[in-house]
């Protein structure tokens, strides 16, 4: 079963296709930013201090990130699991390296969605609007968490094409487009496994 990293800026997709493959390969999904938001809305202490951080477009602390993934990594590591919105800071990505290397476990693919800024922005205000998701709301949220992805998560592009394990994918295209994208990549994968 596969072993994925989603990476991209808020509003690329990776929510929407971690879903999908998740789906097809009946391999778990580690959502970051759903399990915070079960946190917040559980309104448990963690959840509580997130939610200050979340709702500023601030990320939440690595710490706290990096231990909530360390569980999730270890329930049933024989189906896989793709990651949707972590790592998110070089911090989180040298930690999982670490976490990974203890699991004796490694990545098959690192996917990068690439969609451009705009088309970022309008498709979490309407995202805002369907779901009610605060943080989609504002637009100067939106623009913060654009600023922080810049200068936080942007980097790891860099961090794991140093490593030959990055794939670029066009995220601006219409869902189905990207899926068989990966799809066909993922095929690949398979195919050599
Ligand atoms: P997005 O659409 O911005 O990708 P997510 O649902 O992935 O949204 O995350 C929502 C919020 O949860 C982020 O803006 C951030 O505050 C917090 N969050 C999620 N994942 C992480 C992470 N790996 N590190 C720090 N904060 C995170």
């Amino acid at each position: 079963m596969p072993r994925l990293i989603f990476l991209g800026p808020p509003g690329a997709g990776k929510g929407t296709q971690a879903e999908r493959l998740a789906a097809i390969y009946h391999t778990p999904k580690i959502s970051t930013g759903d399990l915070l938001r079960a946190e917040v809305k559980a309104q448990t202490p963690l959840g509580c201090q997130a939610k200050v951080y979340m709702d500023a477009g601030e990320l939440v602390p690595d710490e706290v990130l990096i231990g909530m993934v360390k569980g999730q990594l270890q329930q049933s590591p024989e189906e896989g699991w793709i990651l949707d919105g972590f790592p998110r800071t070089l911090a989180q990505a040298e930690a999982l390296e670490e976490l990974l290397q203890e699991l004796g476990q490694d990545y098959d693919y690192v996917l990068n969605l690439e969609v451009p800024d705009e088309v970022v922005v309008a498709r979490l205000l309407a995202r805002g609007k369907e779901q009610g998701r605060s943080d989609d709301a504002d637009r100067s949220v939106i623009l913060k968490r654009l600023e922080v992805y810049r200068q936080q998560t942007a980097p790891l592009i860099d961090f794991y094409e140093a490593k030959g394990r990055l794939q670029r994918v066009n995220g601006n295209q219409p869902m189905e487009s990207v899926q068989e994208h990966l799809q066909a990549l993922l095929e690949g994968f398979r195919r050599t496994a």
